[in-house]
């Protein structure tokens, strides 16, 4: 059933001369309808906070935040005074029933997160879903989101794409979980018999100790030409673009002591990265780490346990599981 409830946007038109438009609105003017606000707060950029954003910081009753300590940061630099409350994964059941209860009550109450969208692989879905159960009026305050921030600049297609938050953090699991898209990928795949079908973008976020592994897995299951790229510091000042192919890239990475910062990871996800060859490749690539050792000996002239170390650096694994893959790979050829 279509949600009848009066926008607080639409309910506080004031008259605003000049700004004639179907495409924008004036700002509401306080006071604000009771209801649960969702609001974006930047990725880095203090300067990406929206008028809107800070306006109903200051209109509202309470705020309700991932980080009380983190929220009050950016209250302060906004000079926003506001009650806080926490509400995070840990509490946030039991944080959803009082807050709706206030709304009831005729308050009115902020969501934010610790930087970008609420909800957004960050707490809220649950507080949100229960609020239009219990019939209260939700409102999004849209602003800063990383995934988006990074696939329009990104040069990957940005028609249809696909967000999929956090890839799981044991490798066992990510693997399985990149196989079943490339599945589904090759399922999606533009093809002559259905040409509509166009390629698509898929949107990862991932920590910076783990990007190295996380490629590694991606070159394995989708081959070498997979275009990728990475997003890293978004809106900050060391923000920076990685774009090529995952050989490239993991090869540009590698060459660095140390991987840092908040990471965006976009994969193009058309047909040809998906073909036999490189499905062929992935069972190559994992077979052979005895063949990849050997030339990494030979290229380098070190021995193998320092081979070892180096080709379970590259791929983001420890020596003793690679070790143990060897072994296995050895046996099965005796
Ligand atoms: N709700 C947030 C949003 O709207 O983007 C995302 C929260 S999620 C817990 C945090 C992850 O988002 C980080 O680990 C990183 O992958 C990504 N992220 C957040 N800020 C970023 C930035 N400035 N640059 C690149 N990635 C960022």
């Amino acid at each position: 059933m279509a949600d009848a409830k009066e926008s607080a946007g639409a309910s506080n038109l004031a008259g605003a001369p000049g700004l004639d438009s179907e495409t924008w609105e004036p700002a509401p003017s306080t006071p604000l309808a009771p209801g649960l606000y969702l609001v974006a707060t930047p990725i880095g950029n203090l300067g990406d906070i929206t008028l809107r954003a800070l306006d109903i910081l200051r209109a509202v009753d309470r705020i309700a935040c991932e980080d009380t300590r983190q929220t009050q940061k950016l209250l302060n630099h906004f000079e926003i005074v506001k009650p806080t409350v926490s509400c995070h994964e840990h509490n946030e059941h039991t944080r959803a029933t009082e807050l709706i209860q206030n709304i009831k009550a005729g308050k009115a109450i902020a969501l934010v997160s610790d930087a970008g969208t609420p909800a957004i692989s960050d707490p809220g879905s649950w507080l949100v879903r229960e609020a239009i159960a219990a019939g209260v009026p939700v409102f999004p305050i849209p602003g800063a989101n990383a995934a988006i921030s990074a696939l329009i600049a990104s040069g990957l297609p940005a028609e249809e794409f696909e967000f999929l938050g956090f890839l799981p953090e044991k490798s066992g699991a990510r693997r399985t979980r990149l196989e079943n898209l490339a599945k589904i990928a090759a399922l999606a795949a533009p093809s002559q018999a259905d040409p509509r079908k166009t390629a698509r973008t898929l949107i990862f976020y991932e920590a910076p100790h783990r990007l190295l592994a996380t490629l590694a897995d991606f070159e394995n299951v989708w081959g070498p030409a997979l275009r990728v790229v990475v997003a890293r510091e978004l809106t900050k000042i060391h923000e920076e673009f990685l774009r090529g192919t995952v050989a490239e890239v993991r090869r540009e990475l590698l060459s660095r002591d140390r991987i840092r910062g908040e990471i965006v990871l976009l994969i193009e996800s058309p047909a040809q990265t998906v073909s036999p060859g490189a499905a062929q490749h992935a069972a190559t690539a994992q077979e052979k780490i005895a063949d990849r050792i050997a030339r990494i000996r030979s290229e380098n002239g070190i021995d193998e346990k320092e081979a070892l170390k180096r080709l379970a650096r590259e791929q983001g694994r420890s020596k003793s599981e690679l070790y143990r893959e060897l072994q296995r790979e050895r046996a099965a050829h005796r």
